[in-house]
């Protein structure tokens, strides 16, 4: 690409009526096109700046596709003369099994990724692995069958991640969001998943993929990822504050108070507040579902019945264990 820096004490541009750039010339473009010693190139301009301020230093690109040359050029002001801070929402991540994610901004929006039949798909897959290794002679320890299957299952795996990822952080940056909180690795695999998520799950969820693929797009998207601690935010009550006596039922957190909830809604919204956050008032929140495609706003909860079955099949775990810990499947 060419592309070309002007110091920043070296172009002036005016705006107006017609607008225009001037920039110096190197001696060699000025003899071979007859400009004089003092001349400089003095180009028309299109595009009204949206800041005005302290000029930075200017970048010329070519634009090969246009056919265009396009000019950057930073300002510096003070933040006294910003209507609005550019960045100020925040927003923070519950990663779970039977949902993948629950997300709660400060705006007050809500995002819940369904991933029940993922989850399933991915069960049978290793279950298909397991019977093929059954079916192993003379101490072979894979075959193109398996390792195929293995492929298989770690693409779509990854398939519906990178999905997700995207999806949620063109949301959050309609919100917004500067800053996405998310649960550290110790915290996600001590405190909050041991006790009702088993290895498999593990395995499916890839928590360290996870994190560095939010890492990338929130990059994209100007959003800082920062890992905290979330102890206690599953268990506690959003309403009162209640940690000990809350019960936690498949997708559904009550407390002796009166609140019910969505638990990992809740669990997000509770360690977003723990950031020393005020989240405004909420709208309904957005549920997401995966289509084999995207993933698609549908506008209920799943039902209570179809989280409990799923619930009851998480738990019977049978598979050989990994390295779970950073999500690498083996084949991964
Ligand atoms: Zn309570």
């Amino acid at each position: 690409m060419l592309r070309t820096y002007v110091r920043n004490d070296q172009y002036t541009i005016e705006i107006g009526e017609r607008s225009r750039l001037e920039v110096p010339i190197g001696s060699d473009l000025k003899d071979e096109y007859g400009f004089g010693h003092r001349d400089r190139l003095r180009l028309e301009v299109t595009g009204d700046p949206k800041w005005s301020g302290e000029q930075g230093r200017l970048e010329l690109v070519y634009d090969e596709l246009a056919d265009t040359f396009r000019a950057f050029q930073p300002i510096t002001i003070d933040d006294s003369r910003l209507d609005s801070p550019l960045t100020s929402e925040e927003a923070a991540l519950d990663v779970g099994a039977n949902n993948l994610v629950a997300c709660t901004t400060t705006t007050g929006s809500q995002y819940l990724y369904d991933g029940r039949d993922e989850f399933e798909r991915f069960r049978e897959t290793t279950e298909e692995i397991a019977y093929y290794q059954s079916l192993l002679e003379n101490q072979r320890k894979t075959s193109n069958r398996i390792d195929r299957l293995y492929r298989k299952r770690t693409n779509r795996r990854d398939h519906v991640q990178d999905a997700l990822v995207r999806d949620l952080v063109e949301r959050l940056h309609e919100d917004d969001v500067s800053i996405l909180y998310v649960g550290d690795i110790t915290g996600v695999l001590s405190t909050h998943w041991s006790a009702r998520v088993n290895e498999k799950t593990h395995n499916f969820w890839a928590y360290r993929r996870f994190i560095n693929r939010l890492e990338c797009v929130c990059e994209e998207y100007g959003i800082s990822v920062k890992e905290e601690s979330e102890a206690w935010t599953s268990q506690t009550c959003p309403e009162c504050g209640e940690r000990e006596e809350t019960v936690r039922l498949a997708d559904t957190l009550t407390c002796p108070c009166g609140f019910e909830g969505h638990a990992d809604l809740t669990a997000s919204e509770s360690f977003l507040r723990q950031q020393n956050n005020e989240v405004r008032s909420m709208a309904r929140p957005v549920y997401l579902k995966w289509n084999n495609h995207e993933w698609q706003d549908h506008h209920s909860p799943p039902s209570v019945v179809e989280t409990m079955a799923n619930e009851a099949y998480t738990n019977q775990s049978t598979t050989p264990s990994g390295n779970i810990a950073l999500g690498k499947a083996r084949n991964d």
